[in-house]
């Protein structure tokens, strides 16, 4: 079964995608993973990507489209895979989807994760971490005890620059112009959409999850 996970930034794609992956004996693909494996290996894509960072460019769609393929040609025939964050754009689905007929597949579902826009804000502009235990908290949802240490080693916790509340508005803005067209595209399609809603304990979402697959 291919997966596609949609979502806004901060619905908890990563995490939901990750633990049905661990139950379903799922491949979790996301594409940031697929570049640091392919630079790490030194793959003649991976040389590529690593040209254009260097530069400071984005990657193109055809070096992200060729990591995808490599991967799925070195992947079993039937084998599960989730693609969280991928693609992101109308164009990198069209190309997906052509890798996919060479290889005799498609995508046989699409689960969109939802959840409202001041929730999504809260969740990533209140992400704190700890840089000693990596442990994570947030300040509305899973405060630590004490304001701005870490409940388990007492190290003082960190907000990583770009969580802050005009970048997650930005990265929405971005989500809305160019991923959100996927619903249509995909809704057009056999794989239809599964609409999960991500303002749920993990749990409830997961299981929400399983069933929009069954
Ligand atoms: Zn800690």
């Amino acid at each position: 079964m291919i997966v596609i996970l949609l979502g806004p930034p901060g619905v908890g794609k990563g995490t939901q995608g990750k633990i049905l992956c661990e139950s379903q004996g799922f491949r979790h693909v996301a594409t940031g993973d697929l570049l640091r494996a392919a630079r790490r290996e030194g793959t003649e894509l991976g040389k590529q990507a690593q040209a254009y960072m260097d530069r400071g460019e984005l990657v193109p769609d055809e070096v992200i489209i060729g990591m995808v393929e490599e991967l799925l040609q070195s992947l079993d025939a039937d084998a599960g895979v989730v693609f969280d964050g991928f693609p992101r754009t109308v164009p990198q689905a069209e190309a997906l989807g052509t890798v996919l007929a060479k290889l005799d597949r498609q995508v046989d579902r699409v689960l969109l994760l939802t959840a409202p826009d001041d929730v999504l804000v809260k969740r990533v502009a209140g992400r704190r971490s700890c840089p000693s235990c990596g442990s994570v908290y947030n300040v509305h949802f899973n405060p630590p005890a004490a304001e701005n240490v870490c409940d388990r080693c007492g190290e003082g916790l960190t907000h990583r620059v770009d969580d802050t509340e005009e970048t997650v508005k930005n990265r929405l803005d971005v989500y809305r112009r160019q991923t959100e067209p996927l619903v249509e595209f995909y809704r057009g399609t056999s794989a239809g959409i599964g609409e999960v809603d991500g303002d749920q304990p993990v749990d409830a979402v997961q299981a929400a999850m399983k069933s929009a697959l069954a």
